[in-house]
């Protein structure tokens, strides 16, 4: 076994490489990684007697914020024009034992790819490859498309090589790479409203959206303007108090279910306890922490989606200390909750945060 080729934003690579790093040395494993910049994606070795198998069966994804989706590297095969299938087949027969027979093949571009060419190869590559696997034996029989099985896995980032893998059903990203393909409505108010959504479809449990959103619920929204995140909750059927001296959107403002409140978001609380606290203001990263933590501790809600803006040159170290100030203040104010973070696709230089309290 070889280690684990992991995806993250483009520019974002040491900062998955280091939180991987955290994570073998908490197994007691040893891993490093071979920094590439911009890329998307980075190979991550391990070693100290722990395997990708091990990590895997130990660290879920969903707890890491950086690496957005990941699969266990076995090799990286070269791709003559002659005959790219023939070659994969020839690599998958060497490789046979490290890798078992999965239900798929997939095959992904880096995210950042500009060469459409190679984009439309992958593309059109995926059906005859996936009968060349299938009748060598390669393949798993072809089975319903709904069937989630691990996958074999291909990251093509030119026309003369491959890395091959593959991704375990129960460790993976909800969405391939970890990004959501989402389509915002004309009518959003700004494009921002696309990030609340994927927050919602990465962080929250799957399948159960309707308990966390539905059934009339109540929400604040901290530095609102123009409303993208206000209309995703009043879409879900909430009332909202919209918090920003800023102007919010009229058609939004129009629907009846939003106050808008002039006031700075860092101090002003609400009369009454809300189902969701959500917060896009930028500011420093510590101080949305604390802000966050005291509506949680003062059990004001019940859910709170924010974002992070993080240092340029201590992205990861900062993380870990907004991290560590979070959990302090709940644990002493005596709340049992879960706080997950991912980088999400529609993030830059942010990450996105979400807490639940879990003690009724
Ligand atoms: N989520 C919004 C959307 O979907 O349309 C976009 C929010 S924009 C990134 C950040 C907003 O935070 C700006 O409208 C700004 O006026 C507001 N803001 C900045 N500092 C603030 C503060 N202290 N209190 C309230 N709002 C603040």
């Amino acid at each position: 076994m070889k280690g684990l080729l992991v995806y993250c934003r483009p520019g974002f690579e040491s900062e998955a490489g280091q939180e991987l790093m955290d994570v073998a040395a908490a197994l007691g494993g040893y891993g490093y990684f071979e920094p590439r910049q911009h890329q998307g994606w980075l190979l991550f070795h391990l070693s100290g007697g722990l395997t990708p198998q091990q990590l895997l069966e130990q660290q879920s994804i969903a707890e890491l914020v950086f690496v957005r989706d990941w699969l266990i590297w076995s090799g990286t095969v070269a791709l003559p024009a002659e005959d790219r299938v023939g070659a994969l087949i020839k690599a998958l027969r060497e490789l046979e034992e490290s890798v078992p027979r999965c239900g798929r093949v997939e095959v992904r571009l880096p995210e950042n790819s500009t060469d459409r060419d190679l984009g439309n190869f992958t593309r059109q590559w995926v059906a005859p490859l996936s009968k060349g696997l299938r009748g060598a034996g390669l393949l798993a029989e072809a089975r319903s498309s709904s069937v989630d099985t691990d996958r074999l896995e291909l990251l093509v980032p030119d026309f003369d090589q491959c890395l091959i893998g593959y991704s375990l059903q129960q460790n993976r990203a909800r969405y391939p790479m970890g990004i959501p393909r989402l389509r915002l409505p004309a009518d959003a108010p700004s494009r921002s409203a696309a990030k609340l959504e994927e927050a919602w479809k990465v962080l929250l449990p799957a399948g159960r959206e309707l308990d966390y959103l539905g059934g009339g619920k109540t929400a604040v929204d901290l530095g609102a303007a123009p409303g993208g995140w206000t209309w995703q909750l009043v879409r879900q059927g909430m009332q909202v108090a919209a918090v920003d001296n800023g102007p919010m959107n009229q058609a939004l403002m129009d629907s009846g279910q939003v106050q808008h409140v002039k006031a700075d978001g860092y101090q002003w609380r609400p009369r009454r306890a809300v189902d969701w606290m959500v917060c896009d203001i930028v500011d420093k990263p510590r101080r949305t922490a604390a802000m966050v933590a005291d509506w949680m501790a003062d059990r004001l809600c019940r859910y709170s989606i924010f974002n992070l803006k993080l240092p340029m040159k201590t992205r990861y170290q900062e993380w870990l200390v907004c991290q560590a100030l979070i959990e302090q203040r709940l644990t002493e104010a005596g709340l049992r909750f879960r706080l997950t973070a991912k980088q999400l696709y529609h993030d830059r230089e942010e990450i996105t945060c979400f807490i639940e309290r879990t003690d009724g």
